[in-house]
């Protein structure tokens, strides 16, 4: 097993920061960038596999470090977090050279040109991540970024530099040029010298809260910013759901990881036919539950946001029962509780009820939130139905989290108040590039000043209307027409003055 990366000091990362150690990492990494978006797509990405490779050998040493550092059950720290980032490496570097491939555009008002849009990275991004998937997530932003030419700096958050440090380490193999990728510890203050350094792109996971910051210090620039924020994801039971698959869907969903997931099950709608059928499966199987599986807080703050919560619905008097290690919360007006409207972040879900599918949507949308959801019904094509009805990013049927961030073959975010942007897919791969258009002459076609330049006067005028009628205009009559006004306006245009 290799060893772990030490652990940089906190206080003195802080430090070099303000005495402008960032700047001169940034201006390191720019410098270094511009080789890098040289080198083929193709070849990127076979270096970059190599992260892939780090990532199977040292399985054992990851799943040690993330547990040490957060406390993540072991069968979650293999699958979510060791699963979710090979898989990053394996479909980004397998299909970025087609997805970053230019592509002939050919417009139809210039068909002399021979336009090409190309995928160009950015620059320098900044890759700012939470503790709660401390490997998984920037991970695969960073071998986005990196396969699309850019260079990335990773900032992990301040509860987690062990793995933040062991996700850099991971790239060691890969034959990056120095200054490519850089790891930098520190807390929020970091990360906001990090913006004010103006890296061309931020990538940004985590609460709202500070992403309204990150959002407001990046607009002063401004500089792009992929927001992936918090959510409180609603699992909705039909009446005609198959309660017993509903119910432990809906354990799991609330309380794996501790419940410190953004796509945590944190309400759960019911139809209210089965409402008690539910909720009677779901109370035995919460007792029944070990709590040791449950995993802990993880992050000793958050703790305090589950208090206030509990707080606010013992206030409202709401019904707040604990089950084992879950708390389920219902009652006349769980709709304006804290615990329904905000992110809660732990093993804690509110259950309120809805009758038909039009009021389950409508009961799932009031809310700012809109990252995942998912809907339990035997009948799946109205399950579909009603999916695509929800304000949410990714919608499960029958399952829940299945659409976890963990897959890198699908467009990982929300909307509202979850953020904007995506990770994974080829959206999440297009995050870190630019298009940029090369319009080329279309061989064979000799230089000519265009008809369109000055002088402006009649004959163009006849020209440009002729043009536009026979590109806009779905009566053939007028196109067949205007083809002859077309040809009589630019002959005559030729026979008169060149155009300057
Ligand atoms: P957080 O917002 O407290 O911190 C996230 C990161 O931002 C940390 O690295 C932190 O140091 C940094 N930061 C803090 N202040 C900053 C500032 N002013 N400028 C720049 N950076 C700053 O979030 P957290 O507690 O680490 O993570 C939990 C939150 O993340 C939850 O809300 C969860 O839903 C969300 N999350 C979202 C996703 C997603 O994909 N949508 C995934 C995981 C977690």
């Amino acid at each position: 097993m290799s060893a772990t990366p030490a652990l940089p000091e906190q206080g003195l990362s802080w430090l070099l920061a303000r005495e402008g150690e960032i700047g001169f990492r940034v201006s390191a990494a720019r410098a270094a960038q511009r080789a890098w978006a040289l080198v083929p797509v193709a070849e990127r990405a076979e270096r970059l596999a190599k992260a892939g490779d780090a990532l199977i050998s040292r399985m054992d040493e990851i799943v040690a470090v993330i547990r040490e550092e957060n406390g993540k059950r072991e069968v979650e720290a293999l699958g979510h977090e060791v699963g979710g980032a090979v898989g990053a490496v394996r479909w980004t570097c397998a299909n970025a050279p087609r997805l970053l491939a230019a592509e002939a555009a050919p417009v139809t008002w210039l068909p002399h040109r021979k336009p090409v849009i190309e995928r160009v990275p950015l620059g320098v991004c900044v890759v700012i991540s939470p503790w709660n998937f401390p490997v998984s997530i920037p991970l695969g932003q960073i071998v986005a970024g990196l396969v699309a030419g850019n260079a990335v700096l990773l900032k992990p958050s301040e509860w987690s530099p062990r793995c933040g440090a062991l996700v850099v380490d991971l790239f060691r193999d890969c034959g990056l040029p120095a200054d490519l990728l850089q790891l930098v510890q520190g807390d929020g203050r970091v990360g906001a010298a990090l913006i004010d350094a103006k890296p061309e792109k931020v990538f940004f996971t985590g609460s709202l809260v500070t992403g309204r910051k990150v959002m407001a210090a990046c607009a002063q620039f401004p500089i792009p910013v992929s927001l992936e924020l918090g959510g409180i994801d609603a699992l909705i039971v039909c009446d005609d759901a198959d309660l017993e698959l509903a119910s432990s869907a809906a354990l799991w969903g609330a309380t794996m990881n501790g419940g410190q997931v953004c796509a945590s099950v944190e309400r759960i709608l019911v139809d209210e036919r089965v409402v008690d059928a539910f909720m009677g499966r779901l109370r035995a199987k919460a007792e029944r539950l070990d709590p040791s599986d449950v995993g802990p807080c993880s992050m000793p703050l958050q703790s305090k946001v589950w208090e206030r919560h509990l707080a606010d619905a013992n206030k409202r008097g709401l019904n707040v029962a604990k089950y084992g290690a879950v708390s389920l919360i219902d009652g006349p007006g769980v709709e304006a509780s804290d615990v329904y409207r905000d992110e809660t972040f732990g093993p804690i879900a509110a259950i309120a009820t809805f009758r038909g599918d039009d009021d389950a949507a409508r009961l799932h949308n009031d809310t700012d939130f809109g990252l995942t959801a998912s809907v339990f019904s035997a009948d799946v094509d109205r399950a579909e139905r009603l999916a695509k009805r929800l304000d949410a990013g990714l919608v499960s049927i029958n399952d829940v989290a299945a659409t976890m961030h963990a897959f890198a073959e699908l467009p990982w975010g929300g909307k509202g108040s979850s953020g904007f942007g995506r990770s994974h897919g080829e959206d999440g791969l297009r995050e870190f590039t630019m298009p940029r258009v090369i319009d080329r002459p279309r061989g064979g076609i000799p230089g000519f000043k265009r008809p369109w330049w000055y002088p402006y006067d009649g004959d163009q005028v006849e020209l440009i209307r002729a043009f536009v009628t026979i590109v806009g205009d779905r009566h053939t009559g007028r196109r067949v027409r205007s083809a002859g006004k077309l040809l009589t306006a630019f002959a005559s245009m030729m026979r008169r003055s060149p155009r300057l």
